[in-house]
């Protein structure tokens, strides 16, 4: 049965790197006889020239027809300083994740042990390293209401926003990273402020209960403080660490960092039934775009993780990651990685590179 998936290069660097990835879909789609159906779109700002929208409507109803979404990046200085906040690029990607209700987002954090040396910790910290976060990422303090800035009395101003999540949101994201876990080296670490926020102690009881239902994970618990910390002194202890939207957004950057390279980490936005929309966690590098200079490997791996998640298809993902890992074996670097030794390539040759791994 034929699989659909939508393209959505997106702006800046986004077009070269989709490229480069679906040469490689197109290999694994022969070799492994896959049945995908690759197709484009528009979304950010290149959507805004064509149509004056950041997701038109076709764009959406392509993203819902699909069985899995492959997205390169949006935004540019081009439109990002337009003051209706509706037509700027990045609408395009959270309509997208809020339409098609991706509350599940996972972004591994590996270190290639050929780039340890990239990493701003020492080598021995991070060599390894082999980290997931789930972050929830359609609830809590980002979108609960209330939320604005009000007068109170005496006319001083005041901001507020509302930190909130019932048990079924807890609950479905728990699911997932209790399964993704279960996929991994089985040990979940849920990360909360229970000692402070009424809402984590609820968080934390629901994945307690959960607990009941996959006994063969090992759960703990940790503050997010204490998880910040433990992140940068001692990341390998962690598996899988499963958070809330707003401690999710800002561990699985450090968790990013402590890779040393942005250009290599893929993510993957999932909902209830594992449909997903995949994107490398970087932006569209606006600074080198059209230059022939952006690592294509992030979205590269994003593509793995999408045949691995969406598509149930394990075998064509290891195939890709082995690849990628034998042109860094190689030697090969675009400049985001290179060091001394090493050879200088261009997005496209890095790309045929991961092809010829592929076909080797
Ligand atoms: P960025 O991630 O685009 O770039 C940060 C730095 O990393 C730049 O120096 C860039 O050259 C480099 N870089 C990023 N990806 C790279 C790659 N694959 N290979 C080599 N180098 C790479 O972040 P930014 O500069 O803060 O944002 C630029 C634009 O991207 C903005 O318009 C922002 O809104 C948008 N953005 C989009 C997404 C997304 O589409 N998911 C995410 C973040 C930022």
């Amino acid at each position: 049965m034929s699989k659909n998936i939508l393209l959505l290069p997106g702006d800046g660097i986004g077009p070269e790197i989709v490229a480069e990835t679906r040469k490689v879909l197109e290999v694994v789609n022969e070799k492994y006889d896959l049945g995908l159906e690759l197709n484009e779109a528009l979304v950010g700002g290149s959507a805004i020239d064509a149509t004056g929208k950041p997701l038109p409507d076709e764009t959406l109803a392509a993203a819902k027809a699909a069985d899995a979404i492959l997205l390169g990046a949006v935004g540019g200085p081009k439109w990002d300083t337009n003051p209706d906040f509706q037509i700027r690029p990045e609408k395009g990607l959270l309509g997208l994740r809020t339409e098609l209700e991706l509350f599940g987002n996972l972004r591994p954090a590996i270190l290639y042990p050929q780039l340890a040396h990239a990493s701003t910790l020492k080598e021995e910290v991070v060599s390894g390293l082999d980290i997931l976060i789930v972050r929830e990422l359609t609830g809590g303090i980002y979108f609960g209401k209330p939320r604005g800035i009000r007068e109170k009395e005496g006319g001083v101003r005041e901001g507020y926003n509302t930190y909130v999540y019932d048990e079924n949101e807890i609950r479905r994201i728990g699911r997932v990273a209790f399964e993704a876990a279960r996929a991994r080296n089985k040990k979940l670490c849920s990360v909360d402020k229970a000692n402070v926020l009424e809402v984590t102690v609820l968080w934390r009881e629901i994945m307690e209960e959960l607990k009941t239902e996959y006994p063969d994970v090992e759960l703990s618990h940790m503050y997010v403080d204490n998880a910040a910390m433990q992140l940068v002194r001692a990341p390998k202890q962690f598996d899988v660490i499963v958070t809330g939207n707003m401690f999710g957004d800002i561990l699985s950057d450090a968790a990013a960092m402590l890779t040393g390279s942005i250009g290599m980490l893929p993510s993957a936005s999932l909902d209830k039934n594992g449909k997903g929309m995949y994107e490398p966690c970087h932006g569209s590098a606006p600074d080198i775009a059209g230059q022939g200079k952006a690592n294509p490997l992030a979205t590269i791996l994003s593509a793995a993780m999408m045949l691995r998640y969406s598509l149930d298809q394990g075998q064509a993902a290891d195939a890709i990651e082995a690849a990628v890992s034998k042109v860094l074996d190689q030697g090969l670097r675009t400049p985001d990685i290179l060091s001394e030794g090493m050879r200088q390539v261009s997005t496209a040759e890095m790309g045929d590179a991961v092809v010829a791994a592929l076909n080797s």
